[in-house]
Order: structure tokens, then sequence, then C-alpha cells
């Protein structure tokens, strides 16, 4: 992470994410591909069209090229696990929609920049969860619908609470709004997780896959916010309740040296407020 990001300059980088990348089951795809191929030698006359799918939208996936999709036959579409199914993927292709209109307000709200890019960065991913959503749909052969989340509707509801309970530019505001997203994450966790293990069952070897991708991130995140909350925003928020008066008498004390710190620290990132905490 370059630590000379400020406000200003947030937007140069926004193709960089602050969550580590996963790549840990990359590596461990290469049994489940196989499987994978032993058990979708039907699918070979339907890939053609497919494969170039895929390569098109390798980027936006992070789909292995290689992988063989599998197509369930009518019979096992008609069945009630894979209408179950199917309403899973709907209802979190409609979360992730919503939370793309939820970010962008939750980074405003934000006080730290710390904070902003985190939300800034996983927007970016957001918009990647929602592509390989509809990917999935596409290799199963159906319309990428949605279903209305009333548990992610809900969740950002609360976060819409907690901007407006929370004064504007306080390190209480940042506290609240990283647990608000991580109760998102923390759905998100759990929708992905179980919607990969259905697809396990399924033998849909190559969504499962997919959906596997999305929750590592999903979990990446929810430790990042973790890191953040825990590395200095809880306890700067903490000064919240102890600023007052005396507060007011250190500001009009250190009018100049905030000046001196607006140039020198703004580069690290750090507001005035953490400033103040680190100082
Ligand atoms: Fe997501
Ligand atoms: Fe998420």
């Amino acid at each position: 992470m370059d630590t000379n990001k400020n406000k200003t300059n947030n937007t140069s980088d926004k193709d960089k994410t602050s969550t580590p990348k996963g790549t840990s089951k990359d590596t461990n795809q290469n049994s489940s591909n196989e499987s994978a191929t032993q058990n979708s030698n039907n699918s070979t006359q339907n890939s053609s069209q497919e494969n170039q799918d895929k390569s098109n939208q390798e980027d936006d996936t992070g789909m292995d090229e290689k992988k063989n999709s599998q197509k369930p036959s009518e019979t096992e579409k008609g069945g009630p696990l894979f209408t179950f199914f199917i309403a899973g993927l709907k209802d979190i292709l409609y979360a992730e929609k919503h939370l793309l209109e939820a970010l962008p307000k939750m980074q405003k709200a934000a006080t730290t920049n710390e904070l902003q890019e985190a939300f800034e960065d996983h927007y970016l991913l957001t918009q990647k969860h929602v592509s390989r959503i509809e990917k999935v749909f596409k290799m199963l052969g159906e319309e990428p619908e949605t279903k209305k989340c009333e548990a992610i509707v809900g969740i950002v509801k609360e976060g819409e609470n907690t901007i407006k309970e929370t004064e504007d530019g306080s390190m209480t505001r940042d506290a609240g709004l990283i647990i608000a997203a991580q109760k998102v994450e923390h759905y998100e966790i759990a929708s992905y997780g179980g919607l990969a293990a259905l697809a396990e069952t399924l033998e849909l070897y190559d969504i499962s896959e997919l959906l596997h991708k999305t929750l590592e991130e999903e979990e990446q995140t929810d430790e990042l916010l973790t890191m953040i909350a825990e590395s200095n925003i809880n306890f700067a928020a903490k000064e919240d309740d102890q600023e007052g008066e005396s507060d007011q008498e250190y500001d009009d004390e250190n009018e100049e040296d905030e000046d001196f710190y607006d140039e020198e620290y703004d580069e690290n990132r750090y507001s005035s407020q953490q400033r103040r905490f680190f100082y």
C-alpha cells in the first residue's frame, strides 16, 4: 500500500485493492480441476462458445480458462436442491448490486482516508463479484436474475442509521461503519460458503471454484476491517469520548502545529484526529 496516498489522489489507485489477493485456493485447484474434467465429458459439446466467453471475461472473474463447465441436466435443473441453489444465487446477486449503491455512501461518510480507501477498494471488488455471479448464471444456462435480499437491505439500513447517529468527521463514525461493513461481509461469507458447498454437492466444480474465490475475498475484507479497527480507529474513537473543553484548548494551542502536520502528515493518510491520537 502506498503510504503517500491521500484524499486527493485516491482515484489514481483504483486498480489496487487493500485486500491481499486470494491465491491459496488457486494452487490447490488441480485435483478438483481433474475431477471436474472427469465429470464433465459430456460438456465438451457446448464448451466452444463458453471457452471464448471465459477467455473474454477471465480478467473480471479470475476464472481459470482451462476449467470445464458442466451444465446440469434438465432433470437436475428441476430438482429442489438445484432450484434452491439458483434462488441463493439470485439472492446474493441482488445483495452485491445493492452494495454497489451503498458502498459509495459509506465511503463518503467515512472520516479517515484509510477507511475511505477500504470502501473504495471493496466497491471495485464488488463489481468483480457481480461479474462472477453473472458468469455462474451463464455457465448454468440461466438468466442472471435477482431476488430481493431482505437481509442485506436491513443490514445496509442499519449502516445508514449508524451514519445518522454518529457525528460527521468523528472516529466513532468510522468505528460504527466498520461494524456495519463487517455485518455485510459476514452475510456474504455465509452465503458464498453455503453456495460453494452446494455447488460442490451438485458436482458443479468449476462454479464452486468461482464462488470460493469470492468467498476468500470477502473473508480477506473482513480481516482487513478488523485490522483497521483494532490497529487505530477504535482507540482513536475512544478519544471522542474524552474530547471537550480541554480538547478545544488543545486545538487553540496547537493551531500552528496543525498547519505543520497538515503538510507533513496528510501524505501518511492520517486525519487530524488520528494524528491527535498518535501525538
Ligand atoms: Fe461481495
Ligand atoms: Fe463484500
